[in-house]
């Protein structure tokens, strides 16, 4: 799952983007305000953050307001749209600075299948609709992870890429490696 980067007086904090939109760049006033306050609809905002799905991959667009101001790596969205793309930074002309990111931890759902047979990365049998399972958040690819198929904390990185499979490894990449 996609997340956006937001800084406050403790530093930079991810947030999950698990809706289907949120605004952005709201009045001034709400820069002292949490989060979650930002995010209602209709606050004054000057943008939305858009998610369409693609297969079951999630793609992420910004749709900024005529006159907004709002800027994504320095430029003005063409048209008002700007696809988002891993580390792209979002600043507001009041100086809001976010950082969208397309890096996903680990975590362990109950699998949902979309039709299609999906076959365990580590121990290849099919994987059960409902069972405990982990999507390898660096290349995509399905494990069982339960107590009796602990397929994914296995081995301590991915069989098809270098992920780690520690389940409390946290992101790899924040804002702060991009503005040193
Ligand atoms: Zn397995
Ligand atoms: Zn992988």
């Amino acid at each position: 799952m996609a997340h956006l980067w937001t800084k406050d007086d403790a530093g930079w904090i991810a947030h999950a983007l698990s809706r289907e939109s949120y605004d952005i760049g709201a009045h001034a006033a709400a820069r002292t305000a949490p989060l979650a306050s930002l995010f209602i609809e209709g606050s004054g905002a000057s943008a939305k953050l858009v998610r369409a799905d693609f297969a079951g991959s999630e793609v992420w667009a910004l749709i900024a307001a005529p006159g907004s101001g709002i800027r994504v790596g320095g430029e003005a969205p063409l048209a008002g749209l700007r696809v988002l793309r891993d580390r792209d930074e979002i600043r507001t002309p009041d100086g809001e600075q976010y950082f969208f990111s397309t890096e996903a931890l680990a975590t362990v759902a109950p699998f949902a299948s979309n039709g299609r047979e999906v076959f365990c990365g580590r121990c290849r049998q099919r994987i059960a609709v409902g069972a405990p399972a982990v999507r390898c958040p660096g290349c995509g690819v399905w494990y069982d992870q339960s107590t009796g198929l602990p397929c994914w904390t296995y081995a301590d990185t991915c069989a098809f890429c270098a992920h780690s499979t520690a389940m409390n490894a946290g992101f790899a990449w924040s804002p702060e490696d991009g503005l040193a």
